[in-house]
């Protein structure tokens, strides 16, 4: 049979492994411990740590639609980047966009001042800062694209094109997009990961990470690992995640048809000085984003004409956005970056992300359109009298 639609993978992820009751969906198995069958004869799984069988189909599936080879299921995904740091040791070189995540930024920037690496931040669009840090040699090449919270891109393939002519290892963080709109393995990364907190479960009701790889052997030694150092997701999640999964292709056809026209909206909006969003022609790297990904995703973010006051009189007066941090949800969330996501870096590495105080950011969640616009329109009022 040819290979399956991402659809078709996503639906029918775990569906009819079960061998001894025919259940059609994965069962969920919370034993954390499992019987040999005798001296020395381990079955398939020996304890949950190390492996599940309900973690195993999660993983398993993420790796397919992910199109590698090993999914390594993680409690968190701040464990997932954790996990990726094993592969580098005292006086390796670590490169990393200067707008990361804020947590990521976080765990690197204070690992690397412990001395257990040395780091390298680097504006990735910038050529000529990109090739002095590849010029170091890095073992390890990190890329966040679209890049949290200001939606830029970078061309996946062009810089592990140049990581790997160094003999770095590239690892994308496809959290803001999924499999569904962007395959990192097929552009060259040998490691993919996610938040699975955010769209892959959808739903707002786990915290999560995974990491697939490209290549086995690079798959068994991340999972030796995961098992080594104990931050295995848990059977529960993986069981919700999995369930998530399925309709993830769904979700993200209605998030991107409702974010480009909430992008639309807020660009025209007299309260609204600049609005950041790949799908926007006017974006500095809309072409790349139509080469690279499957569509523009549905994370947004926006500057506020008022600085902090606007902000804070949008938040009051939202009735249908929820203020919170996180995304990828079903539900759409607002958040201010600066205080929250990003409260991570401290305000010069903000400042020098591009992140001011009165950027606010968006998950577009699955709503009618017409109810989140009419949100959005009527609270915007409010902040352009603040
Ligand atoms: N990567 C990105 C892009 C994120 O937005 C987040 C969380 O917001 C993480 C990683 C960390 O994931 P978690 O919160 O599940 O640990």
């Amino acid at each position: 049979m040819s290979k399956q639609h991402i659809e078709t993978q996503a639906a029918r992820g775990g569906i009819n492994i079960d061998q001894h009751h025919g259940a059609v969906v994965a069962p969920l198995h919370l034993s954390s411990t499992y019987s040999l069958k005798g001296f020395n004869e381990k079955r398939d799984y020996d304890y949950s740590r190390t492996g599940n069988p309900t973690r195993a189909t999660f993983g398993q599936t993420v790796a397919e639609l992910e199109e590698g080879t090993t999914g390594i299921v993680t409690s968190t995904g701040m464990s997932a980047v954790h996990l990726l740091l094993q592969l580098v040791s005292v006086g390796d070189k670590v490169v990393i966009p200067h707008d990361c995540y804020g947590g990521s930024y976080r765990l690197f920037t204070f690992l690397a001042k412990k001395g257990n690496f040395e780091l390298i931040v680097v504006d990735q669009r910038d050529e000529q800062a990109l090739a002095q840090a590849l010029a170091t040699k890095p073992k390890l090449v990190l890329i966040e694209t679209p890049s949290n919270p200001l939606l830029r891109i970078v061309d996946i393939q062009a810089i592990s094109a140049k990581a790997k002519a160094v003999g770095a290892l590239v690892a994308v963080d496809n959290t803001f997009l999924s499999p569904v709109i962007q395959k990192p393995l097929l552009l060259g990364a040998d490691i993919v990961f996610h938040s699975t907190t955010k769209y892959l479960n959808g739903h707002s009701d786990i915290v999560g990470g995974v990491l697939v790889t490209k290549d086995q052997t690079l798959g068994e030694e991340l999972a030796w690992w995961a098992n080594c150092i104990g931050i295995t997701g848990s059977a529960f999640d993986s069981y919700l995640a999995l369930r998530g999964l399925k309709t993830l292709p769904l979700r993200m056809a209605r998030h991107q048809e409702n974010a480009i026209n909430v992008a639309e909206f807020l660009a025209s909006h007299p309260a609204i000085e600049q609005v950041y969003f790949p799908g926007l022609t006017n974006h500095p790297q809309h072409e790349l984003a139509q080469q690279q990904q499957n569509g523009f995703g549905a994370m947004l973010s926006f500057e506020l004409k008022g600085g902090v006051a606007a902000v804070k009189a949008l938040f009051a007066n939202l009735s249908l956005f929820t203020l919170a941090q996180s995304l990828g949800g079903v539900e759409s969330l607002i958040s201010h970056p600066s205080t929250m996501t990003h409260a991570g870096m401290d305000l010069d590495a903000q400042i020098a992300a591009g992140i001011s105080q009165s950027l606010v950011r968006i998950s577009v969640g699955i709503e009618h359109i017409d109810d989140i616009i009419a949100d959005l329109s009527q609270a915007l009022e409010y902040s352009q009298q603040a």
